[in-house]
């Protein structure tokens, strides 16, 4: 079993749904509520868990009930939640209205995800055991760069995925191996909204990239690399594509740490992801590694 560790952001997300969302002042009255544990952190987590990975995730909970089913929803998916603080005070949560015609906004309030300012006593030992480490930015600047540093102290492979989209400090990229935005992230980062020269000028700073397209599938760029190597998604009906990237990520850094080629481990990462998508919700939606293979199989005619 490849061991990965994650450090980011746990959330409640909130889910309003609404036939329409309020404008400012106005009270309407919705369908349903739902609360379901994510933040990127988390879902990366359970995703590489899912896909068979011993995980560990460093990050921190409040003191509210909803920290502790935060706590449990990791638990209950196999991750090791002895790098989880608990830190007085409210939990991260997203307020998510969605309306009927799929449209949502979402406030954000990062609560205890704040408070992860740096790595803890415990936390490089968990991160040097692994394979890979797996980054958001939903957590503090220095918390991510103290952890992309400890890994590269270890050898231990970083990857990082830049969301929510913000200028990445030079010296974060000096330290990441393998950069995970998704097209609307890389045109951020690099003002070039073709995902093949974004990819391009991403490598000037990271030796690979993986560029996600969405229903298009991936791009995949490595410096020294004659061409960029395109990855299409499988043609899947999509219902809700939360987490997509998240559940891409984590399924990718179980394969890669269990040694398989990139092309490989990339096409296993994209029957994930397109796995995920036929389901509602973030965490629920993940798929378990025997429905990867199995899905793969299938897909060959195997
Ligand atoms: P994010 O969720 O971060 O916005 P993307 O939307 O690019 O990221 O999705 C990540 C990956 O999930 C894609 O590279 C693709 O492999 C898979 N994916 C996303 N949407 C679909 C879809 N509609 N059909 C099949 N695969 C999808």
């Amino acid at each position: 079993m490849t061991a990965i560790a994650v450090l980011g952001s746990t959330n409640m997300d909130l889910v309003a749904y609404v036939p329409k969302a309020p404008r400012l002042g106005e009270t309407v009255t919705g369908r349903d509520f739902r609360t379901v544990p994510g933040g990127k952190g988390a879902n990366q987590a359970v995703a590489a868990a899912r896909a068979g990975a011993s995980v560990t995730m460093i990050g921190a909970v409040g003191t509210d009930e909803f920290g502790t089913r935060l706590r449990a929803a990791l638990r209950t998916a196999g991750v090791g939640t002895e790098g989880l603080r608990t830190v007085e005070g409210a939990s991260g949560t997203a307020h998510i209205t969605v309306d009927d015609e799929g449209g949502n906004s979402i406030i954000v309030i990062p609560g205890a995800n704040a408070r992860v300012t740096g790595l803890e006593p415990g936390d490089e030992q968990r991160i040097a055991a692994a394979r890979a480490l797996l980054l958001q930015l939903e957590v503090p600047m220095d918390a991510v760069l103290a952890g992309a540093r400890a890994a590269r102290e270890h050898g231990v492979r970083t990857v990082l995925t830049p969301a929510p989209a913000q200028p990445l400090p030079p010296e974060l990229l000096a330290v990441t191996d393998l950069l995970v935005p998704n097209e609307h992230e890389a045109a951020a980062l690099t003002g070039l909204t073709d995902p093949r020269q974004a990819a391009e000028a991403l490598l000037q700073q990271v030796p690979e990239v993986v560029v996600t397209l969405g229903a298009a599938g991936a791009l995949y760029a490595a410096r020294g690399a004659r061409e960029p190597l395109t990855v299409p998604a499988p043609p899947v009906r999509a219902v809700d594509t939360t987490a997509a990237g998240d559940t891409f990520a984590g399924a990718l850094a179980t394969a890669l740490g269990e040694g398989r080629p990139v092309p490989q481990a990339l096409e296993w990462a994209s029957a994930a992801a397109a796995l995920s998508v036929l389901r509602p919700g973030a965490q629920d939606s993940m798929p378990v590694r025997a429905q990867i293979d199995a899905f793969l199989a299938e897909r060959s005619g195997a």
